[in-house]
């Protein structure tokens, strides 16, 4: 994990009260955990507000529960305990996971290169199976120097940087950047020339190209979620 600088950009406090009531739809909750792994500043407010949350409970009168409400705190237990542990810098992975954010291992049991890697022009693209039906969870690696090519989106792409970097017209975003991406936001990525970029991303629809190799692609471009 690449500690040596904080990422400057970061999932808005909506995402991040939601993230710690549970309340995050299926995968987006994947790329706010890999962001917390890197930032410090948001594993703090993360956990502020967790605390005004149980001190709310606190004050609430009690109601009968569902039987799976011990299931989902013990849930969220564990991936309160998985954000604590996360900053351990000094933990050695194994060298399968050397570089992957603790959140995504399972996702990548045998490592990055046991996975099915689909080339378009400079970017490679390997989706993992995470479960939900109506989202993508994929890794995308750009080459260094590549450039995707340029795209809009029909719906919201969220995109966590794990190693190296891209910049777009907007910035340049390094590891543990955590960006979105709606319907009106059309960008065109290109890594840095002094090394590969490999990024986590989560879409709920599919991309759109732009120019004539849009015109063409778009009919067939579509997500599918493992
Ligand atoms: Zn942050």
């Amino acid at each position: 994990m690449n500690a040596m600088t904080a990422p400057c950009f970061h999932p808005d406090q909506f995402m991040l009260s939601d993230y710690a009531a549970g309340s995050l739809q299926g995968a987006v909750a994947l790329p706010l955990a890999v962001h917390l792994e890197y930032c410090q500043q948001c594993r703090r407010e993360t956990q502020q507000l967790e605390e005004v949350a149980a001190c709310l409970f606190e004050n609430l009168d009690p109601v009968p529960v569902g039987e799976d409400t011990l299931e989902q705190v013990l849930r969220r237990i564990d991936s309160i305990v998985a954000d604590d542990v996360a900053p351990a810098q000094g933990a050695v992975p194994a060298p399968l996971h050397a570089g992957i954010p603790r959140a995504l291992r399972s996702l990548v049991p045998a490592g990055l290169d046991a996975l099915d890697w689909k080339r378009i022009g400079s970017l490679r693209s390997s989706r993992l199976r995470f479960g939900d039906s109506e989202r993508e969870v994929a890794l995308q690696h750009i080459s260094a120097g590549g450039k995707v090519l340029g795209h809009g989106h029909r719906g919201v792409e969220i995109t966590v940087v794990i190693n190296g970097s891209f910049s777009d017209q907007d910035g340049c975003y390094r590891s543990g950047d955590f960006l979105m991406r709606g319907p009106d936001d059309v960008h065109r990525p290109v890594a840095a020339q002094d090394g590969d970029c490999l990024c986590l991303a989560v879409l709920d629809a599919p991309i759109r190209l732009e120019g004539w190799v849009g015109r063409f692609l778009n009919p067939f471009m579509k997500i599918r979620p493992l």
